[in-house]
């Protein structure tokens, strides 16, 4: 199935939660879940009886969207992270969060996950000093994310880092803003996970069926 290409907020207001998948706008009373908070869609503010199945569901969208995945892509994760020791659903989690993407808009360096998506296919960043421009590449702990020298001036980059504090930034990776490189420093903590907030273990449900 092709990406989504639609209004972007409505994807927030059918998971009625923010997803924060437009930068700063989330942050304003401008974001439309704060303004309509309902399903979108002609039928949108009918009540409807949720299935388990349903509530599962809407949780599986909730992540994918949140990381911008497509369902196979998705699915991929979920296989690997099953495979993995542990608790299915936090490993799930812990992947997505190590992504260079989601990496890079944690670190501040994009306003949200699809602008980071965009700026590492464009080549703007290196890891451990060698040019990586695939978004799903994992970065491990001890890995230094760095803004390339001649991108050092892109003026949506440093707006980012300036406003960076105000969604603040995790625990497990740590930005040296003034030489535009992090690190990461532990694996992803999932206490810190909480914006959205996620239920992982109903995709852990929906997926075992
Ligand atoms: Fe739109 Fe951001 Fe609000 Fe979601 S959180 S509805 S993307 S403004």
């Amino acid at each position: 199935m092709a990406r989504y290409s639609g209004a972007v907020c409505r994807q927030c207001r059918r998971e009625n939660a923010k997803l924060f998948l437009k930068g700063d706008r989330c942050y304003t009373d401008k974001c439309a879940v704060e303004r309509r908070n309902y399903a979108p869609g002609q039928h949108g503010q009918r009540r409807t009886k949720v299935t388990d199945y349903g509530v599962q569901l809407r949780e599986k969208q909730k992540v994918k969207r949140t990381y911008g995945l497509q369902e196979k892509q998705f699915r991929l994760y979920f296989k690997k992270a099953d495979r993995m020791k542990g608790v299915t659903g936090e490993i799930l989690l812990m992947l997505l969060e190590r992504r260079l993407d989601s990496t890079i808009y944690r670190l501040g360096f994009a306003a949200s996950r699809a602008q980071a998506r965009t700026l590492v296919r464009h080549g703007h960043f290196q890891v451990n000093g060698g040019k990586v421009d695939i978004p799903s590449f994992q970065v491990s702990v001890g890995d230094v994310v760095e803004l390339r020298e001649k991108s050092r001036q892109i003026t949506c980059i440093n707006e980012s880092l300036d406003s960076v504090m105000r969604r603040g930034i995790p625990s497990w990776i740590e930005l040296e803003r003034d030489a535009f490189k992090g690190t990461m420093k532990t694996l992803p903590v999932r206490a810190e996970l909480t914006t959205p907030e996620f239920q992982e273990q109903l995709i852990v449900e929906l997926y075992s069926k």
